[in-house]
């Protein structure tokens, strides 16, 4: 496994992610809404530097991929039952892959009329991109390859490793088939 972003760079890039989303919210109440599992760390690291009343949700979203290369149909769960009309809503992610998942999730948000809803990922996949939507926050792009740590999986297995690192393709049987979300 080849580490692409230690712990300090991941701990410095969620410091300034923070300081720049309590700065452009400035003091207003907002509701961050996490997506399980991938965005587990990344979520519990960058809500404890947020300088900003606070509400806290969890969305479980699944996508079941066959052995196609196009992605299936994602299945998402709401945790927390939290109210979203009216708030101000960043949704969080683990990464941003072909967008997919960022923008069925975020259709869904807005059917619960939040007063803005911007979204933030720990990572930027360049080249995979297949939707306009856009993540309004990053923390850092990554190339084209297979990653897991940090709250990212292969087959349920490294989402505890404190880095972020790339999976070689023997390391991975099964290459791109069935991502874990
Ligand atoms: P999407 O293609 O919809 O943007 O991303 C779907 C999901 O696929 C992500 O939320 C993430 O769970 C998973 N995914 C995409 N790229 C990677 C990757 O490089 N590593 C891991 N572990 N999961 C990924
Ligand atoms: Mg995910």
């Amino acid at each position: 496994m080849k580490v692409i972003l230690s712990e300090s760079e991941i701990s410095a890039g969620i410091a300034q992610l923070a300081r720049r989303i309590s700065d452009d919210y400035r003091g207003r109440p907002l509701t961050v809404v996490g997506v399980l599992t991938g965005s587990l760390i990344f979520l519990s690291d960058l809500i404890r530097r947020l300088d900003l009343p606070l509400k806290v949700g969890l969305i479980q979203a699944s996508s079941y991929r066959g052995r196609a290369t196009s992605p299936g149909k994602l299945a998402v769960a709401d945790l927390s039952g939290l109210d979203l009309a009216g708030r101000d809503v960043l949704l969080l992610d683990d990464i941003y892959d072909t967008g997919q998942t960022l923008k069925e999730i975020t259709a869904l948000l807005h059917s619960q009329k939040p007063a803005c809803l911007r979204s933030a990922v720990l990572l930027w996949k360049e080249g995979r991109q297949r939707v306009e939507l856009t993540p309004d926050y990053h923390c850092f792009r990554i190339p084209d390859v297979f990653v897991v740590g940090y709250g990212l999986d292969y087959n349920d297995e490294y989402r505890h490793l404190p880095h972020v690192a790339a999976l070689e393709d023997n390391e991975r049987p099964d290459c791109r088939a069935g991502f874990a979300v």
